[in-house]
This record gives C-alpha cells, sequence and structure tokens, in this order.
C-alpha cells in the first residue's frame, strides 16, 4: 500500500500520471508518465499497516519491531499512546518510542 504525503490517501495502484499535465508543456515529452496520487496526483511514500488500528501510516508515524515488545511488529503513535495506559509491562520500552515521536 502506499499513502500520499499531502492529502493522507492510501490507495494499492498509484496512478499513471502525464508529465506534460503534471509540469506544464515542455517539461517531458508526452508519453512521459509519473507515479502519482490518484486523489491529488501529489506525492507518496510506501504505507504500512498499524497492527492494532489496522490503520496506514508513513514510515515516520509508526514503530518498528526493534523499537517495539517481543512479537509486536508495527505501531502507530496513537495505539502506543494507549497501549502504554493500558498495558504497565509494555511501559518502560514505549514511552520511550513516545519521546522519540515527540522531538
Ligand atoms: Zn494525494
Ligand atoms: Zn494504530
Amino acid at each position: 500500500m502506499f499513502k500520499c504525503a499531502d492529502c493522507g490517501a492510501v490507495f494499492s495502484e498509484p496512478q499513471k500520471i502525464n508529465a506534460g499535465s503534471l509540469y506544464g508543456v515542455g517539461y517531458g515529452a508526452n508519453d512521459d508518465y509519473l507515479d502519482g496520487c490518484p486523489e491529488c496526483e501529489g506525492g507518496f511514500e510506501k504505507a504500512y499497516q498499524c497492527e492494532e488500528c489496522e490503520e496506514y501510516f508513513l514510515d515516520d508515524e509508526l514503530a518498528f519491531e526493534d523499537d517495539l515488545p517481543d512479537g509486536v511488529e508495527c505501531l502507530c503513535k496513537k495505539c502506543i499512546d494507549k497501549l502504554v495506559k493500558e498495558n504497565k509491562k509494555w511501559k518502560k520500552k514505549l514511552n520511550k518510542m513516545l519521546k522519540w515521536f515527540l522531538i
């Protein structure tokens, strides 16, 4: 999955966008196509699914397994926040992550 950095749309297939229509005539040949967001034609990045809420996020909105308790691969900030409150066992490790997110 991919997520648009501009409008936040999540999609599995980027849209082919004609380079001429994007940058104006004179930029790139008419058969030059770029990948863009299907909603706004903006730039996008690979998206990762949060294990807890199952929404998609960009990698800088998530923590990955190296920073998480054992057996957890991918969590968004919102869910880390929630789990820290609910689960004391996680508190130490996840609090460290939260600090990192808040920088
Ligand atoms: Zn977009
Ligand atoms: Zn989440």
